[in-house]
Parts: C-alpha cells; sequence; structure tokens
C-alpha cells in the first residue's frame, strides 16, 4: 500500500464501494442515475484524457461517492463538485476527508449559476454522467459559452456515437451537429458495465470534447443555425425542404435559400455537413 493509501484509501474497488455504501446506509438510486466507477483503470484514464495537472481547475458534475474526484485531486487539480442527491455530501465529508481543494455545491446542475460557483478563468468539465440527462447537460454546457477549455464525461456508448457521427449515418443529429460546432470531439476510452456499481445495461465510453478558440464554420445568427438543424432533423423521414417548412419557415423562403446554397431540396437533413448548413443558415437569415 502506498504511503498516501494510508491517509486517503482509494475509493475505486468494488469493496470500498460497496463498505461506504454500507457504513452510511445507502443504496444507488436509479432515479438519479447512480452507476458508482469501481474500476481504478478507468479512472486513470479519464483523469489523463483530461491532461490534469497541478492547479488545474475542474467542475465535476455528480461526484457520487467522490471516487472520479479523487482521482482528479490526487492529480493536482481543485474540484467543484455539483451532487443532486441530499444524502451524498455527509458520505463526501467523510471519503474526501482531508482534501484541501474540493469544494462541493449541493445542487441540481441544470440549475446552478456555473459561472458564479466556478468564478474567473478557464476550466475543465469532468464527469461521469447520470445518463438520464445527459443531452440536457451536454447542451448547457456547450450553448452557455462559458470558458471550458476541455469536456472529458463518460456517457451511454450509444451517447457517444451521436456526438461523433458524420453525416449521412444514422446516429447524425442535433447532438452530433452541436458537439462538432463547439468541438473538436475525441473517444478516448470504450468502458463495460462491470467498470460500474451497480452494472448499468449498457456500454458506455469516455469522450473528450475540446472547446475550439472559434465554432468549427463561421455562421451569421447562432439562434438561427440551431434553429434550422433543429428543423431538417425534426421530421428525419421528409426531404429537407418539408422539414424545414414544417419547421415554421416560409415555404418561399425556403426554396430560395436552398437555391442559392446550392442545395437540393430533396436531400434529407441528415446528409447535410455544418458547412452546408451554416450556408443554408445564412441563406434563411
Ligand atoms: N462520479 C461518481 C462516480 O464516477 O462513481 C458518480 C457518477 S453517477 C453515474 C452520477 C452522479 O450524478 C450521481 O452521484 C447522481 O446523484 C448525480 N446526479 C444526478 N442528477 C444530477 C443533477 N441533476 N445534478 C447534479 N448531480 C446529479
Amino acid at each position: 500500500m502506498a504511503a498516501n493509501e494510508v491517509i486517503h484509501p482509494n475509493i475505486a474497488s468494488r469493496e470500498a464501494t460497496l463498505r461506504i455504501l454500507k457504513a452510511f446506509g445507502l443504496h444507488a438510486s436509479k432515479r438519479l442515475g447512480q452507476n458508482f466507477l469501481i474500476d481504478p483503470g478507468i479512472v486513470n484514464g479519464i483523469v489523463r484524457a483530461a491532461g490534469i495537472i497541478e492547479g488545474d481547475r475542474v467542475l465535476e458534475i455528480g461526484p457520487g461517492i467522490g471516487t472520479l474526484t479523487q482521482g482528479l485531486l490526487e492529480a493536482g487539480a481543485h474540484v467543484t463538485a455539483v451532487e443532486l442527491d441530499k444524502k451524498l455530501p455527509t458520505v463526501l465529508a467523510e471519503t474526501l476527508k482531508g482534501y484541501e481543494r474540493f469544494t462541493l455545491v449541493p445542487g441540481d446542475i441544470l440549475k446552478v449559476d456555473i459561472p458564479a460557483i466556478m468564478g474567473e478563468g478557464p476550466f475543465k468539465v469532468v464527469a461521469n454522467l447520470p445518463y438520464y440527462i445527459t443531452t440536457p447537460i451536454l447542451m448547457t454546457l456547450l450553448e452557455r459559452r462559458l470558458s471550458i477549455t476541455d469536456m472529458v464525461t463518460m456517457v451511454q456508448k450509444e451517447v457517444a456515437d451521436r456526438m461523433r457521427a458524420r453525416p449521412g449515418s444514422k446516429d447524425y443529429g442535433s447532438l452530433s451537429v452541436a458537439v462538432q460546432y463547439y468541438t473538436e470531439v475525441e473517444k478516448v476510452l470504450a468502458v463495460p458495465p462491470r467498470s460500474f456499481l451497480p452494472a448499468p445495461e449498457v456500454d458506455s465510453a469516455v469522450v473528450a470534447c475540446r472547446v475550439r478558440m472559434a465554432p468549427a464554420v463561421a455562421v451569421q445568427d447562432e439562434k438561427l443555425f440551431f434553429r434550422v438543424v433543429r428543423a431538417a432533423f425534426g421530421q428525419r423521414r421528409k426531404t429537407l425542404a418539408n422539414a424545414l417548412k414544417g419547421g415554421g419557415f416560409q415555404p418561399e423562403t425556403v426554396v430560395n435559400a436552398l437555391a442559392k446554397a446550392e442545395i437540393d431540396p430533396k436531400r434529407r437533413g441528415e446528409t447535410l455537413s455544418l458547412e452546408e448548413f451554416a450556408r443554408l443558415s445564412d441563406e434563411l437569415a
């Protein structure tokens, strides 16, 4: 056992997790998407993918009993963690006792004022996300234009596929466009159910999103760009022209804009690249 383990026993194991849950009389809550990491290799893989160096500032979403948090703290990060489960602050006070760079913010990540809790300066987001709200969390983090440099998150494999999907594939959708518009995305690790307690019913993956200095494509009106994207994917089986009309755009405007953008109105929205969506939304502007 390393000297540090005497002071801070490693949380990332089945035994430690079961011991902690039992000591506090807790059961993992399905409703809150609680699947605790029990694989130290995966915790290290996430910390490495986030490129944590001494003094990095990290926002963690859902620290649970502190498993990933401990890995981040050991790597030298200052961690601010937002946790919704009211039973967990008492647990974290014990499992992360003695780590001075840890701040817990009780609350819902979709409601907290992130700039207020993170203060000035850039930060990284690192999280084993609660799967029931993965997409709203990712969209909130991306759209708010926070000072995030990297987002390294554990998500369902299927969501990882959607985040990285290319035009024309069945997984390509609004999430793919939003993630790729703001970030460069890379799948870092495939994670099997046995890495968690309880084991989820799905495979998982760690995805690293490096936030771009400027979005992947320049658009005149960002709100309109995402309105066009949502309309195009809102009715995937319709042609682009019909999907846009269904999304509230005037038929004549749609026909003209598609012609000017040199996009065949019979194509389906799911075949358009980010550049084409940008061209189209600029013509609709
Ligand atoms: N980080 C821990 C780990 O890796 O073992 C726990 C990850 S678990 C998949 C997701 C965590 O997110 C749980 O602790 C859950 O209580 C918390 N959570 C669920 N919904 C939340 C929300 N809206 N805001 C903040 N935390 C939330």
